[in-house]
């Protein structure tokens, strides 16, 4: 098990991370998520053990990890840390990258490793190209095999698929996170892409400013986000003030609703106004206003007509579910 216990760290007098604290069961995959500057990647880099923190403590199992003043190498062994700036050789094949990182001991395994791990990455072909040759999505897909070639007991993705095109990334994700459950790995996956966490975490650390904003299952901050922050991660969302609902016409307080779950009528509901239509492939998300100035997203099959007047509502078990404390 991975425990962090209430760390804190600062660069000079800034603080970047305060009072983080979680704990991960071997083999369970957690997502870090924030806006850019919210601190994942110091909290990746401090749990590999590169900073020196100015509280708390960090073990895997019973062993602590030490920062730098204590360790000469930084980084721990049984750990693998994939930054954001892949650093391979250049002037060799990305087989031999791979290999560089297998152990010396199983040489009669490693075409099989190799194999293996460029499967996972769908790089077979590019086994004998050198890595100067590569795009920067290739480069750090071969950053990922490297990393996994010794096979970690936990690994700390730093916005792993950040240049790949979607094309890849899709295909990427689902060799990748079932590859790293069937082996067992521990896995903290710094990213700010829902669709990276939601088939593939079990559980979501939300950071803002260094601080934990919540630390929950995707379905349970999906379903009840505490603010708007969280539920954004996961795509639009509108904040919409209650009293827009005939019901509760005299409550000061909102709720957070994303676009899919407005329901459009005829007649009844709360009145906007239509301002544009974003086409999504399989629905258009149509931009509104209401009365009161308040713009609105919702999800419609069609595209409406610019000024056009629709209705729109809220259930009442959402409401119920998704408003916001004061
Ligand atoms: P994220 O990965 O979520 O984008 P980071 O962990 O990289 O965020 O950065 C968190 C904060 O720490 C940011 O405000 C950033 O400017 C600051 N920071 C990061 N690295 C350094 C550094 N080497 N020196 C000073 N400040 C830094
Ligand atoms: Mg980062």
């Amino acid at each position: 098990m991975l425990s962090i216990k209430n760390i804190s760290f600062s660069y000079q007098e800034t603080k970047v991370l305060s009072g983080v604290s979680l704990s991960l069961e071997k083999g369970n995959h957690l997502s870090v998520m924030g806006e850019s500057g919210s601190g994942k990647s110091t909290l990746l880099k401090a749990i590999y053990g590169l900073l020196h923190l100015d509280s708390g403590e960090i073990f895997w199992e019973n062993q602590k990890i030490l920062g730098p003043n204590f360790n000469l190498v930084p980084g721990e062994k049984y750990m693998k840390y994939v930054a954001q700036d892949f650093d391979l050789m250049p002037f060799t094949s990305v087989a031999e990258n791979i290999a560089e990182h297998l152990s010396a001991f199983e040489m009669d395994t490693h075409a099989d490793r190799i194999e293996e791990l460029l499967k996972v990455i769908e790089m077979v072909d590019f086994a004998n190209v050198k890595v100067k040759n590569l795009s920067g999505g290739q480069k750090q897909r071969v950053a990922l095999a490297r990393a996994l070639a010794q096979e970690p007991e936990i690994l700390l993705l730093d916005e792993p698929f950040s240049s790949i095109d979607q094309f890849k990334k899709n295909q990427l994700r689902h060799n990748l996170f079932p590859y790293l459950k069937e082996k067992g790995i521990t896995v903290l996956n710094a990213t700010h892409d829902p669709e990276d966490v939601l088939s593939f975490a079990d559980s979501i650390l939300v950071l803002k400013n260094g601080e934990m904003l919540a630390y929950n299952t995707i379905a349970q901050l999906y379903q009840k986000p505490k603010e708007k922050y969280v539920a954004s991660l996961f795509g639009q969302v509108n904040e919409l003030p209650i009293s827009l609902l005939k019901e509760y016409s005299e409550v000061d307080a909102s709720i957070l609703v994303y676009p899919h779950e407005l329901e459009i009528s005829k007649d009844s509901g709360f009145e906007v106004y239509v301002v544009n239509n974003h086409f999504k492939g399989s629905h258009y998300l149509v931009e509104a206003v209401a009365e009161n100035g308040q713009s609105v997203l919702f999800k419609n099959l069609h595209a409406l007509k610019i000024h056009a007047r629709a209705y729109l509502n809220v259930s009442l078990q959402l409401v119920n579910k998704r408003l916001l404390p004061k």
